[in-house]
């Protein structure tokens, strides 16, 4: 057994939140769709309303204690350091039947332009799972702390379909090639006025020697649906792991009523 399962079996049993919410996760309802000849599910989660629901503007971040700082962390939380300058965590509100938040040590925000190398060596380093970034307007709800996540393997449709919507895909063996190919991609994408980088979700994992990278450039934060009123409201937010083909949906109501329709507008809208 390696050491991130033990944290997992440690966690589980000493820390009432996480136990009760990964029991949850194996009771949850999932639906799968046909979006344009791809597969794409969705996965009705109420306990991730804390994520989809999360007030993300600059005052609202300035006033709450961050909970990825380890002052401010649930005192049953351990973690694991990588590279020196990260903490693995296990995420106490998960979407994977492993679900991993690795935050940096530091207080420092949510920008991925120095950190594709660490992405790099982490997908490596935990072969199990596939890493994910969700930039400070694309999903991240500590835009203030920087943080990666990871999730079990196997999980996401995009992990084993090489056409998946919206993908910009990098695979190589070498870690210079991918993090030259990522820096042309980010070079070539707009940064948004009063923002630090253009808006994206990154995938990343190693498999057989290989790394694969899927960049999921952004235009929109949140989809119109998020904000209507009445029946069109569909309370979605979209991260990395909803660009790679897993929708979340806190609200029972709207896991009954989403339709492949809806999949296709909001990848098209945001
Ligand atoms: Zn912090």
């Amino acid at each position: 057994m390696n050491e991130f399962q033990q944290l997992f079996d440690r966690q589980l049993a000493t820390w009432e939140l996480a136990r009760s919410n990964y029991a949850a996760l194996a009771q949850v309802k999932m639906k799968t769709f046909d979006v344009d000849g791809h597969t794409c599910k969705v996965q009705f989660n109420p306990a991730r309303i804390v994520s989809s629901a999360a007030k993300v503007d600059a005052q609202s971040i300035r006033e709450r204690a961050c909970f990825l700082c380890a002052a401010n962390r649930p005192a049953e939380q351990r973690g694991i350091p990588f590279n020196g300058r990260y903490e693995i965590l296990v995420n106490p509100y998960p979407i994977f039947p492993r679900h991993l938040t690795v935050p940096a040590v530091e207080h420092t925000p949510q920008r991925c332009a120095d950190r594709i190398e660490d992405m790099l060596d982490l997908a490596k380093l935990l072969d199990e799972y596939v890493i994910f970034y969700n930039g400070p307007k694309c999903g991240a709800s500590a835009p203030d702390h920087f943080h990666f996540q990871a999730g079990s393997k196997g999980f996401l449709p995009v992990e084993s379909d090489r056409t998946f919507p919206n993908t910009i895909r990098i695979e190589s063996e070498y870690a210079q090639e991918v993090v030259a190919q990522f820096r042309q991609i980010y070079r070539s994408l707009p940064v948004p006025a009063g923002e630090a980088e253009p808006m994206l979700n990154i995938l990343a994992w190693f498999e057989r020697g290989k790394w694969t990278v899927c960049v999921f450039p952004r235009k929109k934060h949140r989809p119109a649906c998020y904000f209507a009123e009445g029946e069109a409201n569909l309370l979605i937010s979209p991260a990395s792991v909803d660009m790679g083909g897993v929708f979340i949906t806190p609200l029972e109501k709207d896991f009954q009523k989403i339709t492949a329709a809806d999949i296709a507008a909001i990848w098209k809208e945001i």
